[in-house]
């Protein structure tokens, strides 16, 4: 009579079918080595699914394949195992990445698609804070390394994992950029289109040409692709806030959304727009916030700028974003690398909304290109209208008592005319009558 196998040799001679395994193998041989894993057990599946942290030389991709291969009671082992695994101890990003890849496809394995909803690492694919810091990890890794970290997610094809696809595309690594565009058909989906778009604009030629065979796959398979460069589905997530700064006199305008579904469980994302030179000048948020935080957030930058926040509607806070983004890629400027993360929080605009901001304003008077340099020099900016520093200079009087103000001695204010061409100035007494009597 044999005795049950220890723990310990079970272990072991799943080391051992994990080891001789060639990944090159026909699928067959694959399942079949899966299968032998299943037939010793569940303490033998468990020892599997903990494989898929182990470190060495493509030992954590064997371990995905044949996990993969699992089926029935089998899955669901190893799912309990990899569910145990994450409440457990903290998993780095790339570790994440893989669970979730993994932990995915066995639950659906073990439930039946659709009803898988186990405890699979959620926060990764819809955290903004989250994806950065998988993101950061994933730029620290070596080339390939950083391949073999999303290979499972590209394999996969699981719409839910494309937060995570877009994010390793926001390191605008022409490797991984390929790897994307290789596989994004896969995902059959019309949310893989801003993806896309992406990649069709890279500067490799190779990247270019593996995007636009993608299209042409997810046209065969059924994909309306003709939205390609229409505006992304909003994101349903109820808006909590959306306040904006005036312009200051050069134009920047702070921009902040934040939403929320759970209180407790709020996120932002601020934006500083800069119409004259960069766009998007800075961008950052937060998640997992309550509202106390939040508001707590927005006074203290309020106070540290100076600027109050108004509430502003979300179509138009979309459409300056959207704005600023388009003239940052014409100017040939780079967006901030988290604008990928935030943006999402920020939405795109629904339709085309009336914007307060001109982005590459234009002197109102001479029609000269306003830069920074003109600001610094007197020019000014309100809202729509601009004038340049020799315009400035020129007509620079108090529009109520006619008294002549020195850029540099004098302290005026500015304002858009009643009649919204053009840019009148008021020396303070004047101003703080102006403010008075409104
Ligand atoms: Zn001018
Ligand atoms: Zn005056």
């Amino acid at each position: 009579m044999s005795k049950p196998p220890q723990p310990n040799a079970t272990t072991a001679q799943v080391d051992r079918l994990v080891e001789g395994l060639d990944l090159a193998a026909a699928n067959e041989q694959v399942a079949e080595v899966a299968a032998r894993v299943a037939g010793l057990g569940s303490v033998a599946v468990a020892a599997l699914a903990r494989g898929l942290f182990a470190r060495g030389e493509g030992r954590r991709e064997k371990v995905a394949v044949l996990l993969a291969c699992l089926t029935g009671e089998a899955a669901s082992w190893a799912a309990a195992e990899l569910e145990q695994i994450v409440n457990a101890r903290p998993l780095n990003p790339t570790e994440r990445a893989w669970v979730v890849a993994i932990l995915r496809r066995l639950s659906e394995e073990a439930d039946g698609p659709g009803e898988s909803q186990r405890a699979t690492p959620q926060d990764l694919l819809d955290d903004e804070t989250e994806l950065l810091l998988w993101r950061d990890e994933l730029a620290s890794l070596a080339p390939d390394d950083q391949e073999n970290a999303i290979a499972p997610l590209l394999q996969d094809g699981n719409p839910d994992f494309l937060p995570l696809v877009e994010m390793a595309m926001s390191l605008a690594s022409p490797r991984l950029d390929a790897a994307v565009a290789s596989s994004l058909a896969r995902f059959a989906t019309p949310a893989t289109l801003p993806l896309l778009r992406e990649l069709l604009r890279r500067p490799d030629a190779a990247v270019r040409k593996l995007a636009r065979a993608a299209l042409v796959a997810l046209e065969r398979q059924g994909v309306a692709t003709r939205d390609l460069f229409v505006a992304q589905a909003p994101r349903d997530e109820p808006v909590a806030a959306c306040l904006a700064t005036r312009p200051d006199g050069a134009g920047h305008i702070a921009l902040l959304v934040a939403r929320g579904r759970t209180p407790g469980r709020l996120r932002y994302a601020m934006a500083i727009v800069d119409p004259i030179e960069s766009g998007i000048a800075r961008v950052w948020g937060e998640t997992g916030l309550t509202e106390a935080e939040l508001r707590e957030r927005v006074a203290d930058y309020a106070r540290q700028s100076r600027q109050e926040f108004l509430p502003l509607d979300l179509a138009t806070a979309q459409a300056i974003v959207a704005a600023a983004e388009d003239y940052a890629r014409k100017q040939g400027k780079h967006l901030p690398p988290d604008y990928v993360a935030w943006r999402r929080c920020i939405g795109s605009p629904p339709c085309d909304a009336e914007m307060p901001v001109v982005f590459g304003p234009s002197c109102s008077r001479c029609g000269t290109r306003i830069r920074n340099l003109q600001i610094v020099r007197g020019g000014c900016i309100a809202g729509r209208v601009a004038l340049c520093a020799n315009c400035a200079a020129k007509s620079r009087a108090c529009a109520a008592c006619g008294r002549h103000l020195d850029h540099y001695l004098d302290d005026y204010s500015f304002r858009t005319s009643a009649d919204g061409s053009l840019i009148e100035f008021l020396c303070t007494a004047c101003s703080h009558k102006a403010g008075k009597s409104r």
